[in-house]
C-alpha cells in the first residue's frame, strides 16, 4: 500500500490572488493554492462536534452548508461528516439545501445542553 499525497480541491478562496482553485493536501491539512503557490494553513484541526452545530441551528433556525462552515470553522469534510451523522441519527433535517433540526435534534439539543451546564 502506498500513500498517496491526496489533493483535493475544496471550496476556499485564495486570500493572496482571489483564485478558486485551492486544493487540501491530505497529509498535512494544509489548504494550496494551484494557482499562486500560496499555503493557507487553516485550523483545520478545529473539531467541529454535533453540539455546535445543534447551538448555531437553533440560533438561526436553519442554515445551509457554507454557513454552517463560516460559523464553526469546521474544514469541509469534517463537517459534512457530523452533518451526515446527524440526519442518519435523525437529529437534523434537509430541506432545499438548509439544515434545520428536527423535534429530535430539539430535544437531544436541550438534553446536551443540560449537561453541558448541570454538573
Ligand atoms: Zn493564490
Amino acid at each position: 500500500m502506498s500513500h498517496k499525497r491526496g489533493l483535493r480541491f475544496s471550496k476556499a478562496t485564495c486570500p493572496i490572488c482571489g483564485s478558486k482553485e485551492v486544493a487540501r493536501d491530505d497529509l498535512k491539512g494544509d489548504l494550496l493554492c494551484t494557482n499562486c503557490g500560496n499555503v493557507v494553513t487553516r485550523r483545520e484541526t478545529r473539531a467541529v462536534g454535533k453540539f455546535d452545530i445543534a447551538q448555531h441551528l437553533k440560533r438561526e433556525g436553519n442554515m445551509d452548508f457554507g454557513m454552517l462552515q463560516k460559523a464553526t470553522g469546521a474544514s469541509d469534510d469534517k463537517l459534512f461528516g457530523v452533518i451526515e451523522n446527524m440526519v442518519r441519527m435523525g437529529l437534523l433535517q434537509e430541506i432545499g439545501g438548509k439544515y434545520s433540526l428536527t423535534k429530535r435534534g430539539q430535544r437531544w439539543y436541550r438534553q446536551r445542553l443540560g449537561q453541558e451546564w448541570g454538573y
